[in-house]
């Protein structure tokens, strides 16, 4: 059975929390898209853990953890990410990097910065991870899979030389930066061969087995369907597709239709990270600090940038596409605690789009022109931290819950209510 835990809206809806919570019900966690670009927190026995690179089921020693081939594989950020959860006590966990999965080489963290300076104030706001050149490379056939480490060593020289010739050029003739030389790349890859030996496995018959035998199989994405390369926000989207039909190409050895659970994240108010649309911005800075100041678990920021998160209101037009791209079959209602000091809630339950009414998500060119309908509902007043049973939630509580759920037509099974694993509501 394959379920997959990903987000329906511009990501940071607290995913890494949710696939916590599940895990601990799975055999296999897999991440098969994105790199260490964004992160998830998680809140344990442990301590509090912000995962970039690894997936979430690494504090439990009886799951396989896979990075699939879809991955933007940071070596060093594995690496690092490995040694600090054992440092911190957590039982080193047990995880297998697919051979087919691709490395982040150093360059393409250059050409991420170069890129964005050159930019300037057009630049996407990216986290200079790497991750535009990195899948750019990918699609243009001179990405290094991991499993090219532990081939020939001359065919290894001579493609890196081969690809510098590119690379050096736009260095000098765009870029105006020190040129890269062939023997540090070639000594770079030496280091991650030696490195991710003890992890690299012909995963895709280990997944496809898991499956084909009935094994509990949870993939875990990364941002949310907005962000998706295709379907989301473009060109200020991430370079992947962040939607579970991918997960069957990302992981590897997965059947599109084994696929049978798709939980999708959503956020009980909206937040985003760098530019683009974002039609239920709140742009009063005061309400905007507030939310963002009791938004999460201490406050909306970037995980892996520190970046303070743009603010909005529940968007159930962005919500109700970003389900249905998702596929979704349940949703897990997230952060939902944090409302709980307003007097009011709005929520945007349509677009205003040249003067008319819409209810669908449009393209990006006429997104930019659309402006938010708000509805205000009745707040709670009080903190719902530590409530366990559905029926205990306050009832303008329930109300603001089930007219979202009403709206994006999928049915909400969990709700959570505050950061913790325990902190969650089954319906
Ligand atoms: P992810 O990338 O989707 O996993 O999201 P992030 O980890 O970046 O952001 C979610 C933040 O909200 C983290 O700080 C979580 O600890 C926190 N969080 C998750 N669920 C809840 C919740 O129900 N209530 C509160 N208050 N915080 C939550």
């Amino acid at each position: 059975m394959v379920r997959a835990i990903v987000g329906a809206n511009w990501g940071d809806e607290g995913k890494g929390k949710i696939t916590d919570v599940l895990a601990a019900d799975s055999d296999m966690v897999i991440r098969f898209q994105g790199g260490s670009n964004a992160g998830h927190t998680i809140i344990n026995n442990y301590g509090k853990f912000a995962l970039h690179q690894l997936p979430s089921g690494v504090f439990f020693e009886h799951i396989t953890n896979i990075i699939g081939n879809g991955v933007a594989l940071s070596v060093e950020n594995f690496i690092k990410e490995i040694n600090s959860l054992v440092e911190r006590g957590v039982p080193k966990p047990h995880i297998l990097v697919s051979d087919r999965a691709q490395i982040v080489m150093p360059y393409h963290i250059l050409f991420d910065c170069y890129e964005e300076e050159r930019l300037g104030k057009n630049s996407f706001g990216s986290t200079k991870s790497g991750i535009a050149p990195f899948y750019s490379d990918k699609f243009s056939k001179i990405g290094f899979q991991v499993n090219e480490l532990y081939d020939d060593v001359d065919a290894l020289k001579e493609k890196i030389d081969r690809i510098l010739e590119v690379k050096n050029a736009i260095i000098r003739n765009v870029y105006h930066k020190e040129e890269l030389k062939s023997e540090d790349i070639f000594n770079k890859l030496m280091e991650y061969k030696e490195l991710l030996e003890p992890y690299v496995a012909s995963t895709f018959d280990i997944v496809h087995d898991a499956v084909t035998s009935g094994k509990k199989v949870l993939l875990e994405g990364q941002l949310g369907s907005l962000k998706d390369t295709d379907f989301g926000i473009y060109p200020m989207v991430t370079s992947s597709n962040t939607i579970a039909g991918y997960g069957a190409v990302g992981a590897g050895g997965i059947p599109p239709y084994e696929i049978k659970d798709v939980i999708t994240v959503v956020k009980a108010y909206s937040s985003a990270v760098g530019a683009g649309e974002f039609v239920s911005e709140i742009h009063d800075e005061a309400v905007a600090n507030e939310l963002r100041k009791r938004g999460g678990d201490g406050g909306e920021f970037g995980a892996t940038t520190g970046r303070p998160r743009r603010m909005g209101w529940l968007d159930l037009v962005a919500t109700r596409y970003g389900c249905k791209v998702q596929g979704a079959t349940q949703v897990a209602f997230t952060v939902l605690d944090v409302l709980g000091y307003l007097d009011e809630i709005p929520v945007c339950v349509a677009y205003e789009l040249d003067g008319k009414r819409i209810d669908y998500f449009p393209s990006t060119t006429k997104l930019k022109r659309a402006k938010p309908i708000l509805e205000v509902l009745p707040g709670w007043k009080c903190d719902i931290r530590g409530i366990k049973k559905y029926e205990d939630l306050p009832e303008n509580c329930r109300k603001y819950i089930e007219f979202a759920e009403k709206a994006v037509g999928v049915p909400f099974k969990m709700i959570s209510n505050g950061p913790k694993r325990e902190d969650i509501i089954y319906r």
